[in-house]
């Protein structure tokens, strides 16, 4: 049995049945019959049904967000933050695939009878198995394409968003996707090892880099297309010619957005040594100003973390900074109410050999380290074996774009960060993952290419 679990209150919510290995055969042989029927539908067809889905997201939007709250405990706020996000994703989806998906002439001799093409299929039955932190958007960037582009999804939510993934299939039934076209496999890890290993078209998976590796060994003999989206160790530089009190600002809203939770979160700061007294004063001033509370308040900024387990891997960050000479200036322990709470913290006087400064915290802790300039930046920067995102923010565009050609990371932040925009390429280097979503390329990543060499008789 799944227990579905409220973060901020441990009480148990729903209880529902786990996909089974029978069960899963079952729906992968509906999810491979229901599947040509679907790619030969007109791709007009297929966006009606997303558009349709697009409307039933807006004018649901408040149930979706407190079915997400009630199970993720992002603050409610931020759950409509996602779900108005997810609306503008789908815009972009519903604005480019059909250009994406078109044939392409890429040679017309009529001299020679020849003509040359390259055809965009589906995968076939797609597996999406994702994360719970964004299930609207980690799960979206993979369902929408695979849909448009005409692949069938067996889509499995993360055991800590099951009630999201059950609305998310729901809604698209309701807006015409046929019910063996996108059919939900619930579980935890044990149903997506299950899922992950069957002959399929592509795997899609959103997670840890730890699952992300057991994935791949499972998934490669069956020669199934393959993308990770994985963690990160996102670094951020502060460099000595900003508003110190902005940039504070700033980073500290991508550090603890989400309680922390987002894989593009700020993981690591280096500052600037002029500035890093007056940059550190600022920023805990900002973390003191979050508010902190039951997710379903308005006014709550910082909610409990999703997974209990977690907080045993931030208490031993903070202890592990302590013993090394850390000093812990806000925050630092788990908080004496029901739920997974911890309190913001940060953590001054860090570096390298400081598991906060190299392993992915995933939760409201940040280290701060004061560095001597752009130079040291960069290589503290580089010293991860992590890629997802870094940010730098300077005044001087030709200094931040000078270390950020520098950086091993898929996402380059000048005076911003914490940012995914649909039009970009969504992708990790290294322990973040392989391959792309989101952007054009993430429309074509669902499809395989056919060329087409046409002689004429
Ligand atoms: P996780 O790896 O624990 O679980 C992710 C999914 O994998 C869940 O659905 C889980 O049930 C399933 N799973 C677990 N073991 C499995 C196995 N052996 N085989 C197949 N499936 C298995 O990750 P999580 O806690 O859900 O998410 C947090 C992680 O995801 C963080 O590292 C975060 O950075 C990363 N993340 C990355 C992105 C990105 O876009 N790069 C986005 C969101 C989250």
């Amino acid at each position: 049995m799944l227990k579905i679990e409220n973060p901020a209150t441990e009480e148990i919510i729903r209880e529902l049945e786990e996909d089974t290995p029978a069960s899963i055969d079952d729906k992968l042989r509906r999810a491979k019959a229901a599947q040509h029927e679907w790619a030969a539908r007109p791709v007009e067809g297929r966006l009606a049904a997303i558009r349709h889905f697009r409307d039933r997201v807006v004018q649901h939007a408040e149930e979706l967000a407190r079915t997400t709250t009630s199970e993720v405990g992002k603050p409610i706020s931020q759950s409509r933050n996602e779900l108005r996000g997810l609306a503008f994703r789908t815009d972009f989806f519903l604005e480019h695939a059909a250009a994406v998906l078109q044939e392409e002439r890429v040679l017309w001799a009529p001299d020679q009878g020849l003509e040359e093409r390259i055809a965009h299929e589906p995968l076939g039955v797609v597996v999406n198995v994702s994360a719970w932190n964004y299930p609207y958007f980690v799960g979206s960037n993979v369902f929408l394409p695979a849909l448009l582009a005409g692949n069938s999804v067996l889509y499995k939510p993360s055991e800590h968003a099951t009630l999201t993934g059950l609305a998310i299939a729901e809604h698209l039934h309701a807006a015409g996707i046929p019910e063996d076209v996108f059919i939900t496999v619930l579980g935890g890890g044990a149903v997506g090892a299950d899922l992950v290993k069957r002959p399929v078209g592509g795997v899609f998976f959103t997670g840890s880099y730890s699952t992300g590796k057991k994935i791949a060994a499972v998934a490669a003999p069956n020669m199934a297309k393959l993308q990770l989206e994985l963690g990160g160790k996102d670094p951020v530089y502060v460099g000595d010619d900003v508003d110190v009190r902005a940039a504070a600002e700033a980073t500290a809203d991508g550090a603890f957005y989400n309680t922390g939770q987002s894989c593009c979160s700020v993981e690591r700061i280096y500052v600037q040594e002029k500035i890093h007294d007056a940059f550190v004063e600022a920023f805990v001033e900002t973390v003191k100003g979050f508010v902190i509370g039951d997710p379903m308040d308005e006014k709550t900024y910082i909610g409990p973390l999703t997974r209990k387990a977690q907080i045993a891997v931030l208490e031993d960050q903070v202890a592990d900074a302590r013993a090394k000479g850390g000093q812990v200036v806000v925050g630092g322990s788990r908080m004496s109410r029901k739920g997974h709470y911890f309190e913001p913290t940060v953590i001054v006087g860090t570096n390298h050999d400081m598991k906060v400064m190299i392993d992915e915290s995933f939760g409201p802790i940040i280290g701060i380290q004061s560095v001597s300039g752009d130079e040291q930046a960069l290589g503290l920067m580089n010293d991860t074996e992590y890629g997802l995102t870094a940010g730098v923010y300077l005044k001087d565009r030709r200094r931040a774009e000078h270390i950020l050609r520098g950086v091993h990371a898929g996402s380059a932040y000048w005076n911003c960060c914490d940012r995914v925009s649909p039009r970009l390429p969504w992708a990790g280097r290294g322990h973040s993952g392989v391959g792309s979503t989101l952007s054009k390329s993430g429309i074509l990543a669902f499809t395989q290419p056919k060329a087409w060499h046409l002689r004429k008789a």
